[in-house]
């Protein structure tokens, strides 16, 4: 029987995830909520999503949109929500609406680790999410993070990682956040990020800093990584091709820049343009030949999309689905990744 799914927050990621459940075989969307009347409810509705209420006071009615009933009546219906509501609202609906239901809840990575007690990336410790009530799946940043990092260190060791994390200023729908015309440092050392990334690489010593740019497409990472055992770069190219949802990207192909893989996956035709896969740069890889052996990289991450196929692993291995490989493989597929 079709894993029963609900996503409650119909943003930047619940609407993605939920175009993710619908695709996939062996699940089915049961509907989507709409906190207020908006562009996003009339594609859902559109789509052929039903739509519940998160509260009596909406504007759907007054909107041409009957309700197909309120979040409670989601919940009655489904085995597992994904909530991917704004930051710390998520944590509130655990206690208040998902527990009292007994249904299974993803959160996003605006919530905190210590909300669930489980954080996921599919391809570095899917086991931890088996059967699992409540689990996080991590930010952008740490999932991109965590990808690339997980494939170096299954094949070199890690003894300790530097990243620096320049991020897009807002997503490009947004008229409200910034900056339009600064570079922002986040004041903090080290930034969250690292110690989230060991939320997930558990045993990986890593210090990030953070700053923010007036761009809305992606974040660019850049890490340099102490190795346990000596490579080339060659090697390293290799070690990331064979890795799932991260993409080598060349200068020969043009694509020097985070528009120009955004131009890429619109020319593919992959949905609203995303492009989910982590993408390193082949000419920006260098190694160090002295004693500390280091490698450096710059990825770009798509931060829209990033965390849509972890969601939908997530999913699976809450319900039980032991197979890690075969579920990465069958999103994948409606991914259009390879
Ligand atoms: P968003 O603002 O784009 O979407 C949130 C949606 O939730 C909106 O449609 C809003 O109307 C709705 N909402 C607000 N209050 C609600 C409530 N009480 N009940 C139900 N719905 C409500 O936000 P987003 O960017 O999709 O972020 C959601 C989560 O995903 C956050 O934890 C965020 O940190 C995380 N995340 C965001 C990004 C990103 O780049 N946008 C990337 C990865 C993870």
């Amino acid at each position: 029987m079709a894993i029963r799914v609900g996503v409650n927050g119909y943003g930047t990621i619940g609407k993605r995830v939920a175009d993710a459940v619908a695709m996939q075989k062996d699940m089915k969307l049961v509907g989507v909520t709409a906190h207020s009347y908006s562009f996003n409810t009339e594609v859902a509705k559109q789509k052929g999503y039903k739509i519940f209420t998160v509260s009596d006071d909406n504007d759907l009615k007054s909107n041409g949109i009957k309700p197909d009933g309120n979040i409670k009546n989601l919940l009655e219906e489904v085995d597992l929500i994904v909530d991917a509501t704004p930051r710390k609202i998520g944590k509130e609906n655990i206690e208040k609406l998902y527990k009292l239901k007994k249904v299974k809840a993803i959160v996003q990575g605006g919530e905190k680790h210590e909300i669930t007690g489980t954080s996921f990336v599919a391809q570095c410790n899917y086991n931890e999410a088996l059967n699992k009530d409540y689990v996080r799946v991590v930010s952008c940043n740490t999932t991109a993070l965590c990808r690339t990092l997980d494939a170096v260190n299954k094949k070199y060791g890690i003894a300790s990682v530097h990243a620096t994390m320049i991020r897009r200023g807002a997503d490009p729908w947004d008229i409200y956040h910034g900056p339009i015309n600064a570079i922002v440092p986040v004041l903090e050392m080290p930034s969250h990020h690292g110690p989230d990334v060991q939320s997930v690489l558990h045993k990986v010593e890593i210090f990030t800093s953070a700053l923010s740019v007036p761009s809305t497409l992606m974040h660019l990472h850049t890490l340099t990584v102490d190795l346990k055992k000596k490579t080339t770069v060659n090697d390293v190219i290799e070690t990331f091709k064979k890795s799932t949802r991260i993409r080598i990207v060349r200068n020969a192909e043009h694509l020097r820049s985070t528009a120009e893989i955004m131009e890429f996956a619109r020319d593919m035709g992959r949905l609203r343009g995303d492009m989910p896969e982590i993408c390193v740069w082949q000419e920006a890889i260098g190694i160090t030949s002295n004693a500390h052996n280091k490698l450096l990289y710059m990825q770009a991450v798509h931060q829209e999309s990033d965390v849509i196929p972890e969601n939908v692993d997530c999913i699976r291995a809450m319900m039980g689905f032991k197979d890690a490989r075969k579920s990465i493989e069958m999103t994948n597929k409606t991914f259009g990744i390879k």
